[in-house]
Formats: structure tokens, C-alpha cells, sequence
């Protein structure tokens, strides 16, 4: 048996029980396993708790004992009656649950007569007990006579037999139990079972409810159909029309409400003399229907199914007139252009090829380009077609074709397909035949050109040079000439002055007069050869260039006309200024002319003069600006020429060769000189220097 008397008994209650009895008759009481083990017991008498069981050796004993009483029963006895090996009486029964001899109930610790005490004093003595003690604990063990024995034998007896009962019951119940939940485990899975198939059956019914909605909608079909469909009998009597079909029956014609349209009734008839389906498109008002109508000859009737294709019509012509706008377009390029697949075929060209080759679009079609175009039996190296092919690039080349009669410019265009393969190539030829020749005639002319530019060139060179020496010779001639002319001029005016101061009695009024104009005449020219010189001396005697402070050199020009300034109540302002490389005395002269021109043709305010500069990148800009009478602006270019005044000599004295000098000078510094002016609202002089000088 798989169960241990402990699962059978309630062991709490037994001990209870048990420690009841010992407390009722004073005799301990125990329930041991087959190897002698406790599995419940009531208190101990003393002597076998504090002295047998303490000692090693009477604990042996009580082991000894008690494994000799378990022998006796597992013999089959009823019970055993025993006396121990430390001197005390013991009764112990079998208890057999199920025929099973699964422990023993055991009463004990008690003395069948009067305690032998010289047996217990040795005893005493030889395990070392406290004798006085030891003595006290045996006389609490109970004598019992031979009546109460044989109660503890019958009590012994239905304890066990108490015990064995229960533990059957409990058995029972537990197997029970066993088998109730071996049931209930059942019953759980087939109530898993159940629901699963319940399930399914939800499943299903739901299935079955979907699809008998969808039968439903299928059922519907027809009249839900956008496009119409109808039914119509043999004599042209509409038998079913869903709404969209209404559309196609409307403004009907017919004598009768339920008859179709004229052109229905006669598809109708049509149908059935053929007895096969046909398709029809026609157009209702602004739709277009495409009707198949089906005729169904055992039923006399036949179905008819349109399909609404406005749209699709629309797209087609749409489609349609892109094409030919398309066709049209490539065949009125007056370029030669066809699109060639992999094999260098023809697929389709314009007209403007096919013309050139003599052919029509169509002949064209098929025929390998390098056969045709270039009467050869491979593709020519510069081929433009076959590279593009390569490598998916569009390349042009130049070429000239004596079958096509001309220079062409062919350029291909990779064709490719949805998935990004190429297929083919655009190839356009554009004729270039007559730039080319426009090209060759301009190259030509620019060469004639260029050669008569070059002549011209070296003409103009051989001018310069000529033109240098004469102007070289004309400045030496000036200087000379103006150098040498003074010589004599000085003694027309010493002689004209003798004749004045030593002979003026000796001389009438008139001849008094031409002496003095003579004076006035010979003191101007002698005005006129200094400035001449002054001006040939600019490229004649020169100073090297130098770091020249400009505000030194334009306070040293004003410095001359201080007094002048003075007396008119004029002012003179002079900003700071760059410092650049010039000759520092031809500086000098050239604002002393300004200034000088500036204080001459002052206007009735008083001269104000402001001298300042800018720099601008490698040149300084020097504005020299008065508030006199101005000029006329028209007159710009000539005041630089020499010897050019636009006021008279009698108004203003000069002779006209201070811009003349100031020009030359700024020249020579490779610069420049010009002017801002109106009558009567001052002028304003600018000089443009380099700031440094090429060396
Ligand atoms: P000149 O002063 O000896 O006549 P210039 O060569 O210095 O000769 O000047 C040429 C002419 O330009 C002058 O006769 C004058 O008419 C005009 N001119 C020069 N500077 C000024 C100025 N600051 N304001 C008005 N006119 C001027």
C-alpha cells in the first residue's frame, strides 16, 4: 500500500485522545511505525524520560525492547505483553488497515505488581542514576492489578481497532476523492471540449450569417450594378432594367411604357436571327455605352450588359490626337531623326530621313542605319549610336555624308524602357551643311582680316614712329625756336625802349602810340616764348620721379598767390593728401596753374578755393574746385590745347598754355586731367595720378 498511517489518522485528535488516557489512567500511551519509530505519543513516565531514555545504555535497551514487542506482532499476534529490559511492563496491538500491517499501538510504562527494589537500586547503581530520585520517579509507575491489565489489553484492542476503522474510512474517502477529482478532471476537460466546439460552431454560424449576407448582395447585384443591365424579351418588351440602364430607356419612342427603344428592340432582333452574343457601342446623349447583348433562345429573352466607356472613348481620342499631334511633330522636324534599337535597325524614321535616303517612312523601318546611311556593312568608328548603347550616354559627333549631301551634327539620346534597360536610341542628324560653309567663309575673311589688321598694324607702327619723330623734332623746334627767339625779341624791346626814354621828343603823338603798342606787342610774345618753353621743357628736362608728399607741393603752389588772396579776401583750403611718386617741381607747377586760373576767373565773390583728394585703388584723385565764373563745359577738350582761351585778353590776361603745360605734365605721369564747369557756378579741376609709377 502507498499510504503511511500518518495520511490515515487524524494524529492531532489521536494524541489528544491519547494524552487523555495517560492523564485518566496514568499509563503513557504511543502509536510506532514498523522500524520503531514514534509517530504520536502521550508524556512519559519520568523514569523512562529522565533516566532510561537519557542513559546510552538503558536507551538501548528500551530500543532493544520495543524492536522485540514489534517482532511479536509482526509474527501475527493480537497483541504482545512484555516486560522490558529496564524492568517495566508494556502491552502493544497491530494495527492492520486493509490487511495491511502498517504500525502498532503501544500502552506501557507500568508494573504488573509491587516494584522489585533491589533490582531497581542496582539498577540505579550500575547506570549512575540518582538513586533517591530514581526510586521517586518508580514509585509514581503505576501498579496495575490484573483486572485493569486486561482493560488496558481491550482498550489496546479498540484503539487499534478504532484507528484501523478510521483509517479504512479515510482511505475510502481519499480514494474517493482519487477518483471524484480524476472525474472533476474529466468533467474539465470535456467542459473545455464543449466550449472549443462551441466556438467553432460561433465561428460557423457567423460564417454562415456572412455569407448569406453576401448571397443577399449578390442578389442586389444587378440593381447595384453602375453600368446597366437588362433583360428584354423577344418581342422588345424591357422584362428588367436596373437603374443605371434607365439612362439608355430614357426618351424612349415607343408606342408602350414597358417597350425598349427602337435601336434596343432592333439589337434584340439582331441577336436572336444570329443566335450568338454581340458587342455594340453607341452613344446615348453624351455617353457612350459599349452593349453586349446575349440572348438567352430557351427563354426568349436576352440579357443585355453595357458598360458606361465616355471616359475610356475621351482617353482614346485623347490619345489618339497626341499620337498624330506627335507623328506630326516628328515629321515636320527639318531634322533627320529615327529611333534605332540594339542592332542598329531602323525602327521608325521622319520624313525628312526618309527623304534623304530616297526611301519612305516605311521602307525605312527594318533596314540597318549603317547600311543604309553610309553604304557599309559595319557601324562607322565614330558611330554615336553604338557608343550611347554602351554606356547610356547621349554623344554627338560631326560627319559629312555624301549620301545624304551634306555635314550633319548627329546627336543620340539613350531610349530606355519601364525597368531602366536601354532599348534603343533617339539618333537626330541636323543638317550643318550650310554653317559649315557660313563657318568656312567667316574663317576665311577673319583670316583676310587679320592679315590686313596685321598690315594696318605695321602701317599705323611705321606712322607712330614717324609721327614720334616729327613730334620730336616740332618739341625741339619749339624749344629752340623759343629758346633762340627771345634773344632777338630782348633787343627789339631794349631798342624800342632807348628810342622811348632817350628820343620820345624827337617822336610825334602817333609814332609815341606805336612805340608803346610795340612795347605791349614784344612783352606778350615775350610772355608767349616763356610759356612755349615752359611747355617743350615738360618732356625735355626732366626730374625723376619721386616720393612726393602732395599737401607739401599744393602748400607750396598756394604759397605765390598768399598776398593776392589777401587782398581779394579770398580763402584757400588744402586737405591732407597722399603721398605718390611724381617730379616734385613739374607737381608744383601744375598746381600753381590751377590755383593761378582759379584766383583769375574768380566771380564778383570772394575766391574761395578747396584743394583736397581721394584715393581710388592705384590712383590718387585731386580736385582742385573754385567758386569763379566757370565755363561752359562744351569747351572741355579744347582749354587743353595750347595756346586755347575762351575768355578775351583783355578781360583776362594769359595765352592760353597753362591746362596746356598742366595736361603734359599729368601725361607724362601717366595720368589724366579733366573738369567739371558751368558758367557762373565755378569749376572744379581733376587730376588722376598713379599712386606709384611703372617702373
Ligand atoms: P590762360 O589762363 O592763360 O588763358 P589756360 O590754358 O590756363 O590759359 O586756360 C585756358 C582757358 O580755360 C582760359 O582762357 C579760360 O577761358 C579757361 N579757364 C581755365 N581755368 C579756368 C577757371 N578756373 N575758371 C574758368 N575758366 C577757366
Amino acid at each position: 500500500m502507498q499510504y503511511k498511517l500518518a495520511d490515515l489518522i487524524d494524529t492531532e485528535k489521536t494524541e489528544k485522545l491519547l494524552g487523555s488516557f495517560r492523564d485518566a489512567i496514568g499509563i503513557p500511551a504511543a502509536i510506532f511505525d514498523l522500524e520503531g519509530r514514534v509517530i504520536i505519543k502521550s508524556r512519559w513516565h519520568k523514569i523512562c524520560s529522565d533516566f532510561h531514555i537519557e542513559k546510552e545504555k538503558t536507551c538501548r535497551k528500551c530500543i532493544e525492547s520495543n524492536t522485540t514487542l514489534a517482532n511479536e506482532l509482526m509474527e501475527g499476534n493480537p497483541f504482545a505483553l512484555y516486560r522490558c529490559l529496564n524492568g517495566l511492563k508494556h502491552a502493544a496491538a497491530p494495527i492492520v488497515i486493509e490487511g495491511e500491517h502498517l504500525a502498532n499501538a503501544f500502552i506501557g510504562q507500568f508494573l504488573t505488581e509491587k516494584p522489585d527494589l533491589d533490582f531497581f537500586s542496582r539498577q540505579a547503581d550500575e547506570y549512575v542514576f540518582d538513586k533517591s530520585e530514581y526510586l521517586r520517579a518508580l514509585s509514581k509507575v503505576p501498579v496495575v492489578t490484573r483486572d485493569v491489565q486486561s482493560f488496558l489489553l481491550s482498550f489496546l484492542t479498540s484503539l487499534t481497532e478504532m484507528l484501523a476503522s478510521l483509517g479504512i474510512k479515510h482511505l475510502r474517502q481519499m480514494e474517493t476523492e482519487k477518483q471524484l477529482k480524476k472525474a472533476r478532471d474529466k468533467l474539465q476537460i470535456q467542459n473545455e471540449e464543449l466550449s472549443a466546439s462551441e466556438e467553432e460552431l460561433r465561428v460557423q454560424n457567423e460564417e454562415l450569417i456572412s455569407s448569406r449576407e453576401q448571397i443577399e448582395i449578390l442578389a442586389r447585384f444587378p440593381s447595384e450594378n453602375p453600368n446597366p443591365v437588362m433583360r428584354m424579351a423577344g418581342d422588345g418588351r424591357v422584362l428588367y432594367a436596373n437603374e443605371a440602364a434607365a439612362c439608355l430607356l430614357a426618351g424612349s419612342k415607343a408606342d408602350r411604357s414597358d417597350m425598349a427603344p427602337q435601336f434596343l428592340r432592333n439589337m434584340v432582333t439582331e441577336a436572336f436571327s444570329t443566335g450568338s452574343s454581340a458587342k455594340l457601342d453607341i452613344q446615348v446623349h453624351d455617353r457612350i455605352f459599349s452593349l453586349t447583348v446575349a440572348p438567352v433562345l430557351d427563354y426568349d429573352y436576352v440579357n443585355i450588359y453595357g458598360q458606361d466607356i465616355t471616359d475610356r472613348k475621351h482617353m482614346e481620342e485623347e490619345l489618339l490626337r497626341a499620337k498624330q499631334e506627335w507623328e506630326r511633330t516628328f515629321d515636320s522636324v527639318p531634322d533627320l531623326i529615327a529611333i534605332m534599337d540594339p542592332l542598329h535597325r531602323i525602327v521608325r524614321a521622319n520624313k525628312e530621313m526618309a527623304r534623304r535616303l530616297g526611301l519612305t517612312p516605311e521602307q525605312c523601318t527594318g533596314r540597318r542605319c549603317y547600311e543604309c546611311v553610309h553604304d557599309s556593312l559595319h557601324p562607322p568608328d565614330f558611330c554615336p549610336h553604338g557608343r550611347t548603347l554602351m554606356d547610356g550616354q547621349e554623344y554627338t559627333a560631326e560627319m559629312y555624308e555624301p549620301r545624304l549631301g551634306g555635314d550633319f551634327l548627329v546627336t543620340t539620346t539613350p531610349l530606355r524602357d519601364e525597368q531602366g534597360n536601354i532599348v534603343g536610341t533617339v539618333h537626330v542628324a541636323r543638317d550643318i551643311t550650310e554653317r559649315k560653309r557660313i563657318e568656312e567663309e567667316l574663317r576665311r575673311s577673319r583670316d583676310q582680316l587679320e592679315t590686313r589688321v596685321r598690315e594696318r598694324t605695321a602701317d599705323l607702327a611705321k606712322a607712330v614712329t614717324r609721327l614720334e619723330l616729327i613730334n620730336q623734332e616740332l618739341q625741339e623746334f619749339a624749344f629752340v625756336a623759343s629758346h633762340d627767339l627771345q634773344e632777338p625779341l630782348r633787343k627789339i624791346q631794349s631798342f624800342c625802349d632807348l628810342v622811348v626814354r632817350s628820343n620820345r621828343e624827337n617822336v610825334d603823338e602817333k609814332g609815341q602810340d606805336y612805340l608803346l603798342r610795340m612795347q605791349k606787342a614784344a612783352r606778350r610774345m615775350q610772355q608767349l616764348l616763356k610759356d612755349l618753353l615752359s611747355y617743350s621743357r615738360v618732356t625735355t628736362q626732366l626730374e625723376p620721379f619721386r616720393e612726393t608728399d602732395l599737401k607739401l607741393v599744393v602748400t607750396e603752389a598756394a604759397e605765390v598767390f598768399e598776398l593776392k588772396l589777401r587782398e581779394e579776401n579770398g580763402k584757400i583750403q588744402i586737405a591732407d593728401m597722399l603721398v605718390i611718386e611724381a617730379d616734385y617741381s613739374q607737381m608744383v607747377r601744375l598746381f600753381q596753374n590751377l590755383i593761378s586760373n582759379a584766383v583769375k576767373y574768380r566771380s564778383r565773390q570772394k575766391p574761395m578755393i578747396k584743394i583736397y583728394s581721394h584715393r581710388d585703388k592705384h590712383f590718387c584723385r585731386i580736385f582742385v574746385e573754385d567758386n569763379g565764373i566757370g565755363f561752359d563745359e562744351k569747351y572741355l577738350d579744347r582749354i587743353f590745347s595750347p595756346f586755347q582761351r575762351l575768355h578775351g585778353r583783355n578781360e583776362y590776361p594769359g595765352t592760353g598754355m597753362g591746362l596746356a603745360i598742366c595736361r603734359k605734365i599729368v601725361e607724362r605721369h601717366g595720368g589724366s586731367i579733366t573738369a567739371n564747369s558751368a558758367p557762373e557756378h565755378g569749376s572744379t579741376f581733376i587730376v588722376t595720378l598713379p599712386i606709384k609709377q611703372k617702373p
